[in-house]
């Protein structure tokens, strides 16, 4: 039986970003846009260029992606310009994208509070702009926005709207709930009935959640007649969040009616990295990952002990509605060992490291992995520490150096110009081959300090740590009070093109730093072959 495609589109990077306390850098869009396009998404929105400068700096180079259309978001032109002189339109137009999706007025109301221009001048807006980026040989999407309330006010109007767009060759009308109150019953009768009067016209829905409802809406729509769906990473948004892909992806693939009659660019392959893409938007952030998140939270599949957990033994279909690891998360059972063992093998050959699950070193891993966890350890977002402590584990790393001591010493004090200046001086005295070397290194923190110390001679390793740059550094605070524990994640990257993360912990942040330093050394040093 040949499915109907349905097309994913991911917002993460535009709508998510307006969720409060979240500021992508722009290496952080970078790095969850490439995740996306290995999920499989088909449109990855970047976000709006001109609009704030992280966005043009993202748009100067674009990601790397494999095959998903890379989206730049702008507004339909200002009314008095024309779509050549407007410049909002025109630093959309001219950003390295494969595709422009304009938001445009579709409300009534909206057109004479907002706007307050003439209603039939929002319609040449809309037309005028999708044309253009049409005439650029972009593909253009429509965003139209309130489309629901406007439907219900003025229907007559909402479809002028559409029709603008789509007789200016827009590839999608994407019905906007803007403000995420419309019920999942109205959204399937208004997207039916758009539908209906249009056969051929593409539909997508873009949902917000302020009834708790945006994936139920989608869904609505999609048995409407959407074929688009539009959402972000772990329901991220403003207010409450945008309808939530970590929820979505696996309800159309796992979940009939959606099953059978669609398909979508995510593989069963791809949706096992569902779990994984998730907690590694969360490490971005910097924040807990939500426990109870379907699907993809840790308790999603977590039995405790007693009768559930004794059935879920005999047949996990006793207490769980799909197998966690279609998703790629997994069964918690306090009583079992099971759970983690299948997810440390899957997590072993995601790394590429092939060994057999009754190798007694295995067990013992296991365990190490468990008390590291338990400590504060986090390697969802750090693949790199995990991949040496497994291959350690494995005896398939060598030690390369062994740090004897370090000191880091930081001082605020006046400079030539009479100005305070805060430096840093690192003394690491580290053992390779039996050589010692005793290196002083500086930097304008004691991170940055101990890194140029530690790097400063490593005698035949130092050839293979000349490209080696430190891109990214984030700290969580993972107790509070006294005894406070901290985790640093860091980014490396090397002239290849190669990114990796390691992660350090300890109550002492500078311990913590170096820890996670030396990991992507040696990260470095194993995988150049030195
Ligand atoms: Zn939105």
């Amino acid at each position: 039986m040949s499915r109907e495609r349905l097309y994913l589109f991911d917002t993460t990077l535009r709508d998510g970003a307006q969720t409060q306390g979240v500021d992508f850098s722009v290496e952080d869009k970078r790095q969850i846009a490439l995740a996306l396009d290995s999920l499989g998404l088909d449109y990855i929105e970047g976000g709006w260029p001109g609009a704030n400068p992280t966005d043009t700096a993202f748009f100067s180079e674009r990601p790397p992606l494999s095959h998903a259309k890379f989206v730049a978001f702008g507004m339909t032109k200002r009314s008095g310009r024309s779509a050549a002189n407007d410049p909002g339109l025109a630093s959309v137009l001219d950003a390295k994208a494969d595709a422009n999706c304009l938001v445009g007025k579709t409300w009534d109301f909206h057109v004479d509070v907002a706007l307050e221009i003439p209603r039939s001048e929002n319609i040449d807006n809309i037309a005028d702009s999708i044309a253009a980026v049409r005439a650029k040989g972009r593909e253009p999407l429509f965003d139209a926005e309130h489309f629901f309330d406007g439907y219900k006010a003025n229907a007559a109007y909402a479809l002028d709207c559409l029709k603008a767009a789509k007789d200016s060759g827009a590839r999608w009308l994407v019905l906007c709930d803007t403000n995420g109150g419309t019920m999942p019953e109205d959204v399937y009768r208004i997207v039916s009935d758009v539908k209906a009067k249009w056969p051929d016209a593409a539909l997508g829905i873009h949902a917000h959640n302020d009834t708790e409802q945006a994936v139920a809406v989608s869904l609505a729509a999609v048995r409407g007649g959407a074929r688009q769906i539009q959402g972000t990473l772990n329901g991220l948004g403003e207010r409450c969040g945008n309808a939530n892909l970590c929820a979505l992806l696996p309800n159309l693939l796992l979940k009939e009616p959606y099953a059978l009659q669609f398909e979508t660019g995510v593989s069963s392959a791809q949706l096992r990295d569902l779990t994984h893409v998730s907690r590694l938007l969360d490490e971005i952030l910097n924040r807990a990952p939500n426990r109870h998140a379907a699907y993809v939270g840790p308790s999603a599949f977590a039995h405790k002990g007693g009768l559930h957990s004794s059935a879920v033994l005999k047949d996990p279909k006793t207490y769980e509605h799909v197998p966690p690891d279609a998703v790629g998360n997994a069964r918690r059972i306090l009583v079992s060992d099971q759970a983690g063992k299948s997810n440390l093998m899957s997590r072993l050959s995601e790394a590429g490291i092939d060994v057999a699950a009754n190798d007694p070193r295995i067990a013992r891993l296991l365990e190490d992995v468990k008390q590291r966890e338990f400590l504060g350890y986090a390697y969802d977002g750090a693949e790199a520490s995990f991949e040496l402590l497994a291959r350690r584990a494995l005896g398939q790393v060598r030690d390369y150096f062994d740090v004897e001591s370090f000191r880091v010493m930081v001082e605020r004090r006046h400079d030539a110009k009479g100005d305070f200046a805060t430096v840093s001086e690192a003394v690491v005295k580290v053992k390779v081959g039996g050589k010692t070397y005793h290196n002083v290194g500086t930097g304008n923190g004691p991170v940055n300090a101990l890194d140029d110390a530690l790097r400063k001679d490593l005698g035949e390793y130092s050839a293979f740590l000349g490209d080696l740059r430190l891109v990214d550094y984030k700290v969580r605070i993972l107790t509070s009070g006294t005894e406070a524990v901290t985790r640093v994640m860091v980014e490396s990257a090397d002239a290849k093109g190669n990114r990796w993360s390691t992660v350090g912990v300890s109550p002492n942040i500078v311990d913590a730093s170096f820890e996670a330093l030396t990991d992507s050394i040696c990260y470095k040093l194993f995988r150049d072959g030195a």
